[in-house]
C-alpha cells in the first residue's frame, strides 16, 4: 500500500483537514509556506498519467475542495497556488495523485532545469 493510502486508512498519523467518501486532504509534512496542504483521492490513483476518462469528476472535486479550503485557511482573497507533480520528470515524490493547495505568503517561480 502506497503511503498517502495508508494516511487514508489512518495506519500513519497525518494532521487531517477535510474528508469526506472520496477525498482526504491534510497537511503536508514539510510545509513549503505558512499554508501547505495535500487533497488527494480516496482511490488510488498513481499519477495524472494514471487518470481514466471517467475520473474527471473526481480531479474536479479535488479542485473544488481546494477552493473551499484555501476559504477556510483564509488565504482565498491574497491568492495561493495549486500544484501537481507527474512522474518522474515532473518531480513527483509520491505514487499517488495529490494537488499541493500553498498559500498564506507571496510565492515565487521555481522550475529550474538545475
Ligand atoms: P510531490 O513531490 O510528490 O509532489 O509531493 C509529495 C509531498 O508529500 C511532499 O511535499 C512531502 O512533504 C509530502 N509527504 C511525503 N510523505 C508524507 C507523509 O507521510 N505525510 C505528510 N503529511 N506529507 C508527506
Ligand atoms: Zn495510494
Amino acid at each position: 500500500m502506497c503511503i498517502f493510502c495508508k494516511i487514508i486508512e489512518k495506519e500513519i498519523p497525518a494532521e487531517i483537514v477535510f474528508e469526506d467518501e472520496e477525498i482526504l486532504a491534510f497537511k503536508d509534512a514539510r510545509p513549503l509556506a505558512p499554508v501547505h496542504i495535500l487533497i488527494i483521492p480516496k482511490k488510488h490513483i498513481a499519477s495524472i498519467d494514471n487518470l481514466e476518462d471517467t475520473d474527471a469528476l473526481l480531479m474536479g472535486k479535488l479542485i473544488v475542495a481546494a477552493r473551499t479550503l484555501a476559504r477556510k485557511f483564509d488565504i482565498s482573497e491574497k491568492g495561493y497556488r495549486l500544484l501537481i507533480r507527474v512522474g518522474e520528470w515532473g518531480g513527483q515524490e509520491v505514487p499517488h495523485i495529490h494537488l499541493h493547495l500553498i498559500g498564506g505568503a507571496q510565492l515565487y517561480e521555481e522550475i529550474r532545469l538545475v
